[in-house]
């Protein structure tokens, strides 16, 4: 099966007890035992449900792996996957890093006992110098946000051969992606971005071939329970079916969004792994078959036109998250990324003249027409007098 079809039939067969074409959605928390201990192969719903099972075997077959883990958020899903690690284990983590993830490692599991070193993982060498004998795990996010650069996965994982080596995706989705082909062990992904794809429901995963490692994850998914509900499961698995549709107008759109923008003169810099001039485009060509829908850019001027830009926008939403159909826009610096000090924001180029958009798949003409009338709007309010 290719990847257009798993997503559309993988654990969706018709349903075994009516017959019904869609996976229902199986609202229940228990399941009626025939005898003790005779039963169908659920028994509660933290353990497994139906619906729940549906969305990890297609979020497994998507990733060609053969084990899945559904969580009710992307960080739950962070958490269980280094919830596998012990006291004086050390992680060896990529310093561009989404914001959620930092505080759960220096927050939570630094008082836990585990040791955290953040790199700059674009550099190789560091990495290899980073691995100590206690070393467990490394954790990559590439592609990074808001600042678009990547972490070659191949590269560290030859480095780490007995390393747990755990992807953050979400960028990238497995329809770009496939870190596990690259040497990766498990790969996460907040589902609440392009994988459900609408916005509408938080969601996340954790995706292995490696059986040992699925026992200990789902270990975790059935102790610590960070499950996600029938519902949210099954509106996860909707979205998920028309992933690669999705991706490839996603990816249109913000090909020719940063494009658009990058010849503009009223615009300063764009960060897309599509650009000829990211830094880092051959290594996207080679770890990833397209270069996915978010972009960022600096506009020229001061701070405040970069925070006066978004009132200009009709179809670019100003809000948080990202990968849903609609187009949205974000100011790192005051939203997503508020919490980290300034000074090491600024050092890693999230200023206060940096914007970020999740490009959706409206229609191209009319997300380009608004972006021109919002860098006309602003220039004139700026202009000197
Ligand atoms: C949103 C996001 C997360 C966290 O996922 P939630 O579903 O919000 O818990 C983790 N990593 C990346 C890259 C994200 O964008």
């Amino acid at each position: 099966m290719k990847f257009s079809t798993k997503a559309i039939h993988a654990g969706q067969g018709a349903d075994p007890t009516t017959g019904a074409t869609i996976v229902p959605i199986y609202q229940t928390s228990t399941y009626t035992q025939d005898a003790v201990g005779v039963h169908k192969g659920f028994d509660y719903s933290r353990t497994a449900n139906p619906t729940r099972r549906a969305l990890e075997t297609q979020l497994a077959a998507l990733e060609n792996a053969r084990f899945g883990c559904a969580f009710s958020s992307g960080v739950a899903a962070t958490a269980a996957v280094v919830g596998v690690l012990s006291s004086g284990d050390h992680v060896i983590v990529s310093n561009d890093l989404y914001g959620g993830t930092y505080r759960l490692f220096s927050n939570v599991f630094g008082r836990y006992g585990l040791q955290f070193t953040y790199i700059d993982m674009t550099d190789l060498e560091g990495v290899r110098k980073a691995i100590r004998p206690s070393t467990k795990m490394v954790w990559i996010e590439t592609p990074t946000n808001p600042m678009m650069s990547l972490v070659d996965i191949c590269a560290v994982a030859a480095m780490a051969p007995d390393v747990i080596v755990a992807v953050d995706s979400t960028f990238a989705t497995p329809y770009f992606q496939q870190p596990l082909e690259l040497g990766a062990d498990v790969v996460v992904h907040s589902t609440t971005k392009y994988i459900g794809g609408h916005s509408d429901v938080v969601g996340g995963a954790a995706i292995t071939d490696n059986k040992d490692l699925y026992e200990a994850i789902k270990f975790q998914q059935n102790s610590a329970g960070g499950v996600p509900g029938p519902i949210d499961a099954w509106l996860t698995m909707r979205g998920a079916k028309t992933l690669a549709l999705r991706m490839r107008e996603h990816a249109r759109n913000a090909q020719a969004v940063a494009e658009y923008l990058a010849a503009h003169p009223e615009i300063e810099r764009v960060y897309y792994p599509g650009l000829p001039t990211h830094p880092q485009h051959e290594l996207a060509k080679r770890q990833m078959s397209g270069f996915g829908g978010m972009l960022s850019l600096t506009l020229k001027g001061d701070d405040a036109r970069a925070l006066a830009f978004p009132n200009h926008l009709k179809y670019f939403s100003l809000a948080e998250s990202l990968g849903g159909v609609e187009s949205l826009i974000c100011h790192p610096a005051r939203m997503t990324h508020g919490s980290i000090p300034k000074e090491e924001r600024e050092r890693r180029g999230v200023t206060d003249r940096l914007l970020r958009l999740s490009v959706g798949i409206e229609d191209l003409d009319d997300l380009i027409g608004d972006l021109r009338t919002a860098l006309e709007a602003t220039q004139r309010e700026t202009a000197p007098a």
